[in-house]
């Protein structure tokens, strides 16, 4: 592994922009004035959409998840930035101010130098966030399951990294953090469900995919957690020895005191790897006693194996596809919508009461083809969705609605379209002011470049700053970017490595499989 230091507690200031005046005691007053406005952005080109140009590899997508959340005024992001280090930025609505971004602490399956290229990235540990009670900012990242020498994983098998959690040391206040040894370091895609009451639950696989996924429970805004509960199990198939039963899962918040989880089957070649996800599930939890059952409300014995997820869980008309999670909310009537990625496609389902109806494609391939979002439930039947997808070679961030209960959908408004990017969605921004409701990294269709832009969307389209700010990546990191970017597929190393070979295919990958 690398030889990073993380320091365990540590003010970084240096990522992020902090414009000062410079001392009129040692500067002549009319170059003060002069430095302070190009600092500032003013003599600068302008303003951009984007607020950070120092995302990398993969930075966001749909499973590590909230990325983003508003509290007490203010939008937090947390993305993956240089070295594959979570970065934090905060805009504050009420004064339309970024502040940030800064790093918030040190993913150890970062390298020395950022590559260009996908076969030495490992996009595993995208950051997923959670604002507490009392205004703490909560990141938690870096895990691909865990190095070997993090010791035994009882619930699963080693991979790569250590997943590690920080919290910024001041209510609101990004600009510094420390790290809280108090969840399992042998875990990869962590998602963070917040309780109306403040409980803090992060789900997570506790190893590489052959693991088992958990939970751990915090009732004391993210201080101390309970020990790793078991969801869904993972154990070798009953179908064949070389085949391995596991899962890919997301979960977030029912009605009340419940959480949804939806997910995939992953029939694991053992020994290898096989990229099969397959088949569509359903379930819920009751946190008041940690219950679980299926959409039919019958209890389930936990943790869940193959066996009874498949006799009790599986959604039956979502057949047997090819099939990758998308994201699950409950309506008034308590009754869970859902879609998940079929076919080169977004299907929506929406449970009836006593079954699920059938699948429709969300913006079919004639409408330009969805690859994955959110989306938010106005009324049993009315569903808003806000989707990345491609039409006639214009990659959009726009709205789909329906009217009817998801049978039909109908385009809405674009926040984000462009002909030289591609956009990759993320999980709505939880608690969301209208103005910025979801976190977009791009990326150029032209070069394969080793960093990305970020955007923050929402009803009034991009929020953006000045150009100056929101270029952040310093001068040796721009040095390095223009020697790595080629145009696109020039140098492309075909091979891809192990340790990447599970990752959650993002909009980008189902893109590149075709
Ligand atoms: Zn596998």
């Amino acid at each position: 592994m690398l030889p990073k230091i993380f320091p365990g507690e540590f003010a970084h200031m240096a990522a992020s922009k902090t414009f000062m005046f410079p001392s009129r005691s040692t500067t002549p007053w009319l170059f003060s004035i002069l430095a302070w406005l190009v600092a500032g952005g003013v003599c600068a080109a302008g303003h951009v959409d984007y607020f950070a140009d120092n995302a990398y590899s993969n930075p966001i997508s749909t499973m590590q998840h909230p990325n983003a959340e508003y509290a007490n005024g203010v939008t937090y992001v947390t993305y993956l930035g240089p070295h594959e280090d979570p970065y934090v930025a905060a805009y504050d609505h009420a004064s339309g101010k970024w502040q940030g971004p800064v790093q918030a602490g040190v993913n150890i399956m970062g390298k020395a130098q950022d590559s260009a290229s996908k076969a030495d990235q490992d996009a595993h540990g995208k950051p997923a966030m959670v604002v507490d009670r009392q205004g703490y900012v909560h990141v938690v990242f870096g895990g691909h399951g865990g190095v070997v020498a993090l010791g035994a994983n009882a619930l699963g098998t080693p991979g790569g990294g250590r997943q590690i959690h920080v919290v910024s040391q001041k209510p609101g206040d990004i600009s510094s953090w420390r790290e809280l040894a108090n969840i399992s370091p042998s875990a990869t895609y962590p998602q963070w469900v917040k309780l109306a009451n403040g409980d803090l639950y992060l789900f997570y696989r506790h190893g590489s995919h052959r693991s088992d996924w958990v939970y751990q429970k915090s009732t004391d805004d993210g201080r101390t957690f309970s020990e790793p509960t078991s969801i869904l199990k993972h154990k070798v198939s009953q179908a064949s020895p070389t085949v391995h039963d596991a899962w890919y899962a997301w979960f977030d918040n029912g009605r009340g005191d419940t959480i949804t989880a939806h997910y995939v089957y992953h029939p694991c070649a053992n020994p290898g790897h096989s990229k099969d996800r397959l088949n569509a599930y359903y379930m819920l939890m009751n946190c008041r006693d940690g219950s679980w059952t299926n959409a039919r409300g019958e209890a389930l014995t936990l943790p869940v194996t193959k066996e009874s997820a498949d006799r009790v869980t599986r959604i039956p008309n979502a057949g047997s596809d090819r099939s990758n999670h998308g994201t699950c909310h409950v309506d008034a009537e308590g009754r869970p919508h859902v879609y998940f990625r079929q076919g080169g496609e977004v299907r929506y389902y929406r449970w009836l009461g006593d079954a699920w109806q059938n699948p429709v494609a969300v913006a079919a391939p004639d409408q330009g083809k969805g690859h994955d979002g959110d989306f938010v439930i106005e009324s049993p039947t009315s569903i808003r969705m806000l989707l990345d997808q491609d039409n006639a070679g214009v990659s959009v961030v726009g709205w789909w609605n329906s009217h009817d209960g998801g049978l039909t959908w109908q385009k809405g408004p674009a926040l984000l379209s462009s002909s030289e990017l591609n956009f990759e969605a993320s999980t709505l921004v939880r608690n969301a002011h209208p103005d910025a409701r979801m976190l977009v990294a791009s990326k150029s269709r032209k070069f394969d470049e080793p960093y990305h832009q970020m955007y923050l969307v929402g009803d009034k389209g991009p929020l953006g700053r000045p150009e100056a700010e929101a270029n952040c990546l310093g001068e040796k990191l721009e040095r390095e970017k223009a020697a790595m970017t080629l145009p696109k597929g020039a140098g492309k190393k075909k091979r891809k490595t192990a340790k990447a070979a599970d990752e959650d295919p993002a909009a980008f990958e189902t893109r590149d499989r075709k």
